[in-house]
């Protein structure tokens, strides 16, 4: 697995739990637009991108409205190398010509598939970009979602499989071996486009930087302008989006969360939401409500929440332990008791009664 340095860790004060985060920059503003800032104020711009809304502030930078009109290009050209359902993208293009013949993509689109199939490999396909026709029979998040009939889910379940993914790097093309499979990057598409927006302001040198996907991304760049480290409030995975339950320090990290309250239905009592387990190819039935990853970019940390999930309480707290290499993890259970890697005990702090910090 490819994987960079440690990542700096900063002391971390969690108040409460956390699913769903927001940026608490303490600065205000308005986050809609492109805003003339005053002094300390940032300039801020919402894209809408990815399903989601992408929010970037920069501090005191004086390119700030040329960056931003630059992260503008790079997502729009991120989204046409990576989406699924769009029709003018790479891999609509791979999915329509699978069974048939190869299809040529991006360096882009080649590094993050790359990287899903390494995941897929370590994890015995529980993390399966191909996954695509599952997600759309589900179509979790949208009107009239259902439990699908049994024979349209085995025929979907048939036609996952990681290894019939054919990657050629020297043609630099992509052939789906079976007629019907459906590639979907979507479990690491926005951590690999919160680093490649990242890896743009730092090479344009910017010192104070947010970049926010959807909320369950999360990128900080260098500190505050005032040198103090962000915080990035922490929202309760049953609450709905914008109450923050608590707050955690950042500094150069990515924190990343999947969760179950985002997109989902609730049928015959039994809730489905939108990580799937390609075992079954139903979603995933645990006692989990949500992980969280910190870890220094944020490929990884998507992919890793995303399969971690599926993995469950256990087995994902000692796959992240296991690491060793700064990733850090955390994971609520539907019974409101948190458990956290090593690297977050000391630091953790539960403010919330609601949730018990188990210590083991
Ligand atoms: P988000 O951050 O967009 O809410 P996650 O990172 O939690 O999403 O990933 C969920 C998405 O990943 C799903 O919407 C689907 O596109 C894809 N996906 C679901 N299950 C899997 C899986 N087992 N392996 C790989 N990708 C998956
Ligand atoms: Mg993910």
């Amino acid at each position: 697995m490819q994987r960079a340095q440690k990542w700096r860790t900063r002391a971390i004060i969690l108040s409460v739990t956390a699913m769903l985060m927001t940026i608490l920059s303490g600065c205000g503003g308005n986050e809609e637009t492109k805003e003339k800032p005053t002094a300390g104020e940032p300039v801020s711009k919402q894209y809408y991108i990815f399903d989601t809304v992408v929010n970037i502030k920069l501090f005191d930078d004086p390119k700030a409205e040329e960056h931003l009109d630059h992260i503008d290009n790079l997502l729009k050209t991120l989204d046409i190398e990576l989406s699924r359902t769009l029709e003018t993208s790479q891999l609509y293009k791979v999915n329509q010509e699978a069974g048939k013949q190869a299809v040529e993509v991006s360096e882009d689109t080649m590094k993050v598939l790359e990287r899903s199939l390494d995941y897929a490999e370590e994890t015995d396909g529980l993390f399966d970009p191909t996954v695509g026709g599952l997600v759309d029979l589900w179509d979790i998040g949208h009107e009239g979602a259902h439990v699908p009939a049994p024979e349209d889910l085995q025929r979907e379940l048939s036609l996952v499989g990681y290894k019939d993914v054919v990657v050629d790097e020297a043609q630099s093309t992509v052939f789906l071996k079976r007629q019907g499979m459906v590639l979907d990057l979507g479990g690491i598409g926005k951590g690999f486009a919160a680093d490649e927006v990242a890896a743009y302001l730092r090479a344009e040198g910017v010192k104070s930087a947010l970049v926010d996907l959807g909320g369950s991304s999360i990128i900080v760049i260098g500190s505050k302008p005032n040198g103090d480290s962000w915080n990035v409030g922490l929202q309760d995975p049953d609450s709905s989006r914008g109450t923050t339950m608590g707050t955690i320090r950042l500094s150069d990290q990515v924190i990343d969360t999947s969760g179950i309250y985002e997109r989902f239905f609730i049928e015959d009592d039994v809730m489905y939401h939108h990580i799937l387990d390609p075992r079954t190819g139903v979603p995933s039935q645990n006692n989990l409500k949500s992980v969280t990853i910190l870890a220094d970019n944020a490929t990884d940390a998507d992919a890793l929440s995303t399969f971690v999930y599926v993995m469950g309480l256990t087995e994902g707290l000692k796959y992240i332990e296991d690491l060793n290499d700064g990733t850090e993890g955390m994971f609520i259970t539907k019974d409101n008791k948190i458990y956290v890697t090593s690297g977050l005990k000391d630091t953790f702090k539960v403010t919330d009664e609601q949730y018990t910090l188990v210590e083991e």
